[in-house]
């Protein structure tokens, strides 16, 4: 048996292929084109492991997925792979809309056609695992209750608003051809192998260079925060047990607001690797002019995952932000390597021209 993860060389789809190997023997293909969020150092303890097989390629070139499929036959195809960046979709949607929409269509093509001529016995058993997010439902006031799977769509950014679009395809795929499909919408995840862009990996980074620590507006953005390995975990018991063509939210029941996170990281990093010169990382918060229809609230209701399918996070957000600085102070030259393109270098060293 073998799974095919596409964006496996991102920072959740990285952290899913690493867990995976670790709690089993069964084979991953690894389909990422490698966009500047792709990072095959996360996976260089697997360079010479013959169970996973990296191939750098689009999701939305059909003869390339579709020769992937027919070479390794998968029982399941896991879909990390997506631009992610809401900030980057300000400033150029195009390639969201290249990826996340058309990408993700071209993809389910290349499966449903794959799938439909599958035996029956392993038609049955096959899985398209879409891996999505709580942007979707657009945003939250301070007394809403948390995102349900029966929240109505209303994304407000380009970033968001290509995902529901994906997650519509992934949708009617389902209803239209019966391809069994399984969404999951997550909170903002957190973790190690983060790339430096994203708020928390950018925090430590900027705090431990002596720089300024960019807060959005006045820093009251709620966000539910969701430790990576516990997201790992609730995938594999989704595509383990998920009912076909359900949608279910993955959330850590940590929600927080932004200054509060930066704040608790400064704090940490006080007690972990106090400054040269005796101040307080906080000091170095710095208030940013907010970002355009940036979403107030997000907050997860991730109760049919637990009734469903018994699934609940390990991590408090104390737990799991202790454990994430303690990797980014033990991995800086992983952070320096990414900033600095380095890895670039080290990919074709390791791996010749992907
Ligand atoms: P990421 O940006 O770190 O990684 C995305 C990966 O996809 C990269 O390795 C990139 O090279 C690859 N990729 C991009 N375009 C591709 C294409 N056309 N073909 C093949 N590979 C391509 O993203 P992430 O944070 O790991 O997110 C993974 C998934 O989870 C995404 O679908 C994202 O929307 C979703 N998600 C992320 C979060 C979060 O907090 N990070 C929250 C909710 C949902």
């Amino acid at each position: 048996m073998t799974i095919l993860v596409t964006g496996g060389a991102g920072f959740i789809g990285g952290n899913f292929v690493l867990d995976w190997l670790a709690q089993s023997d069964e084979p991953v293909v690894n389909l990422d084109k490698l966009t500047y969020a792709g990072n095959l150092q996360t996976l260089a303890s697997l360079c010479d492991d013959p169970r996973h097989r990296f191939v750098q390629g689009d999701i939305g070139d059909r003869a390339c997925v579709d020769a992937l499929l027919a070479a390794h036959r998968p029982r399941a195809v896991v879909n990390f792979a997506a631009e992610s960046h809401v900030d980057r979709s300000i400033h150029g949607p195009g390639e969201f809309i290249q990826t996340n929409v058309v990408g993700t269509f071209q993809l389910l093509e290349a499966v449903r056609g794959y799938w439909q001529a599958l035996p029956d016995t392993e038609k049955a058993a096959f899985r398209f695992l879409h891996v999505s997010t709580d942007e979707v439902y657009g945003t939250l006031t301070e007394n809403d209750s948390p995102f349900a799977e029966t929240n109505r769509y209303e994304p407000n950014s380009p970033y968001s608003a290509s995902k529901a679009a994906s997650d519509h395809l992934v949708r009617a795929w389902h209803h239209t051809y019966g391809l069994p499909v399984l969404t999951t919408n997550c909170s903002n995840n957190y973790g190690p192998y983060h790339f430096p862009e994203k708020l928390i990996p950018l925090v430590i980074r900027n705090a431990l260079a002596g720089q300024p620590l960019p807060i959005y507006g006045d820093g009251r953005q709620v966000r539910d925060w969701l430790y990576v390995g516990d997201h790992c975990g609730a995938i594999r018991r989704v595509l383990e047990a998920g009912r076909p063509g359900e949608t279910y939210n993955v959330g850590g029941w940590n929600e927080k607001p932004n200054l509060e996170v930066v704040e608790t990281i400064c704090a940490i990093l006080d007690e972990l690797q106090p400054r040269a010169d005796g101040q307080r990382y906080a000091s170095q918060i710095a208030f940013v002019t907010d970002r355009p229809g940036h979403d107030r609230r997000y907050a997860i209701d991730a109760r049919k995952l637990e009734r469903e399918l018994g699934w609940k996070p390990q991590e408090t957000f104390d737990s799991g932000i202790r454990k994430t600085i303690a990797w980014y102070l033990a991995n800086q030259e992983w952070v320096r390597n990414v900033e600095s393109g380095h890895y670039r270098d080290w990919v074709a060293k390791q791996y010749g021209t992907p």
